[in-house]
């Protein structure tokens, strides 16, 4: 599966701005704004 991950705090809480509406994305930690957070696979759950 792949998750996106905030570019500015590698943080991967990534959340719609106005429920996806506009198709804005925002970062939960550094609110950092964008319509397109990078992407990572991610293999494992590690726990
Ligand atoms: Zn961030």
């Amino acid at each position: 599966m792949k998750i996106r991950f905030c570019p500015k705090c590698k943080n991967t809480q990534i959340v719609d701005v106005a429920g996806g509406k506009i198709g804005l994305l925002e970062c939960v930690k550094c609110k950092f704004r964008s319509v397109a957070f990078p992407e990572m696979e991610v293999k494992k759950n590690k726990k």
